[in-house]
C-alpha cells in the first residue's frame, strides 16, 4: 500500500509560505495531479514527499506510516526529473539496466525487471539500438522505462514532458496514463498544463499560493468549480466571468446583453460564469428585450471557431462548432441554458443554485 497522506503541512521559506496548511490523500495506485501557475508550491509538495525538506508543521503518511522523520533513501518513493535525457554512449538496454546496476541488483533480477519494464512500454525489439537511432517517441519511451524500472511505493514526476513538442507531449502523455494504470503504482504528477492535468489525472488538486484550492476528478472541477479561481485556470478558453446583477425573472449581466431566465438563481450571485462551449450565439432582432453584442474577432480553428464578443464593458468568448458565417462588427444576440451558469459570490466562492 502506498497512499500518501498530508495532514495539514506547513512549509515555509523565511517569510514565504511555499505550502500552506495542505490536507489530502493520495490513494494507492492513483494518479494525482498537482496544478496551477508557477511558484504555487507544487515542487515543494514533491521535496517534502520525498523527504528532501521537513515540514514546519502537520504530518506526512506514505503507506499508513508517519515519514517526517524518515530520510528520502528509506522512503522508497522515485522522482522521475524533468530531464529524460539518455547516455547516448550506452544501448536503450544499458539505459534502462543503469539505476539498477548502480544499486547493485543482482543480474538475474536486473534482467526481470527490465524484460518486464521493456513489455509494458513496448520497447522490446529496439532495446539494442543507441539512442542516436531512435525516434523521439522511442527515446522518451526508453527514458520513461529507465525511471519506472526500479520498483519504487510511488512515483513523483515534476513536470516531466514539458520540454517536448506538442505531438510528442500529447502521445507521451496517453502512453504514460496507460503505463501508470498497467504498473499500478502511486503516481503525483506536477504540471503548469492544464490540458495535460485534465487528460492524465484520476484527480487533481488545484494550488494558489501554497493553499490547495480544490481537489477531485477533472470532470468535476470542470463541471463544478469550487471559486472564480479555479474557473479561470481550466478551459480554452477559460470561462467567462460576468458581473451580473439580479432581477425579478432572473440574472443580467454584460450590461444586459447576457439574460438568464432563472429564477432559481442564488440572490447572493455577484458574478456569473459561462463556458464558451455553453454559450449559444444568435442573429440579434430588434425590438427584443435583450441587448446586442458586437463581435469583435472571429477565429476559425477548424472544427471549432472562437468568436469574442463585446457587450458594453465586457469581453467574452464563445467556442462555437465548426465555421459558423459570423463576420467581425455584427450585432449578435447571447443565450445560454440556465442549467449551464455557474453564480459566485462576494469573495468568489461558487454558489449552489
Ligand atoms: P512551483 O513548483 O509551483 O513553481 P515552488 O514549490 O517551487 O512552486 O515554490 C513555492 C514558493 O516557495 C515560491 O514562492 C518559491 O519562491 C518559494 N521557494 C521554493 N523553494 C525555495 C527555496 N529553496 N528557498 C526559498 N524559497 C523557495
Amino acid at each position: 500500500m502506498a497512499d500518501i497522506i498530508f495532514r495539514n503541512v506547513t512549509k515555509r521559506y523565511g517569510n514565504t509560505l511555499a505550502v500552506d496548511d495542505a490536507s489530502f490523500t493520495v490513494n494507492d495506485n492513483e494518479f494525482f495531479c498537482f496544478f496551477g501557475p508557477p511558484l504555487s508550491g507544487k515542487s515543494t509538495i514533491l521535496r517534502l514527499v520525498l523527504g528532501l525538506e521537513t515540514p514546519d508543521a502537520g504530518e506526512i503518511l506514505i503507506g499508513g506510516r508517519p515519514v517526517n522523520a524518515v530520510s528520502p533513501a528509506e522512503r522508497n518513493v522515485a522522482m522521475v526529473f524533468q530531464n529524460l535525457a539518455l547516455f547516448p554512449h550506452m544501448s536503450a538496454r544499458d539505459n534502462v539496466r543503469f539505476p539498477l546496476v548502480e544499486r547493485k541488483v543482482a543480474d538475474a533480477e536486473i534482467e526481470r525487471r527490465v524484460a518486464d519494464v521493456a513489455a509494458k512500454l513496448h520497447i522490446g525489439h529496439i532495446l539494442h539500438k543507441p539512442p542516436g537511432q531512435l525516434s523521439g517517441g522511442e527515446r522518451q519511451r526508453v527514458a520513461i522505462a529507465r525511471a519506472l524500472v526500479r520498483d519504487p511505493n510511488a512515483y513523483l514526476m515534476d513536470d516531466p514532458i514539458s520540454a517536448l513538442d506538442a505531438r510528442l507531449r500529447e502521445e507521451t502523455r496517453v502512453e504514460l496514463k496507460r503505463i501508470q494504470r498497467e504498473l499500478g503504482k502511486t503516481l503525483i504528477y506536477v504540471t503548469h498544463d492544464q490540458e495535460e492535468a485534465m487528460s492524465i489525472a484520476d484527480r487533481i488538486a488545484i494550488l494558489d499560493n501554497g493553499r490547495i484550492r480544490q481537489i477531485g476528478a477533472p470532470a468535476e472541477i470542470y463541471d463544478r468549480p469550487a471559486s472564480t479561481y479555479v474557473a479561470r485556470l481550466l478551459g480554452s478558453p477559460v470561462m467567462n466571468i460576468l458581473k451580473s446583477v439580479r432581477g425579478e425573472s432572473g440574472v443580467k449581466a454584460a450590461e444586459g446583453a447576457v439574460s438568464i431566465a432563472d429564477r432559481a438563481a442564488p440572490a447572493e450571485a455577484v458574478e456569473i460564469g459561462l463556458r464558451p462551449e455553453d454559450i449559444k450565439v444568435s442573429p440579434w432582432a430588434e425590438g427584443g428585450k435583450v441587448r446586442p453584442a458586437r463581435v469583435s474577432e472571429v477565429e476559425p480553428l477548424g472544427g471549432y471557431t472562437v468568436v469574442t464578443l463585446t457587450a458594453g464593458q465586457a469581453r467574452l468568448k464563445a467556442l462555437l462548432r465548426g465555421q459558423p458565417e459570423i463576420r467581425p462588427d455584427a450585432m449578435v444576440a447571447i443565450s445560454c441554458e440556465p442549467g449551464r451558469v455557474h453564480y459566485f459570490g462576494q469573495g468568489g466562492g461558487a454558489l449552489a443554485r
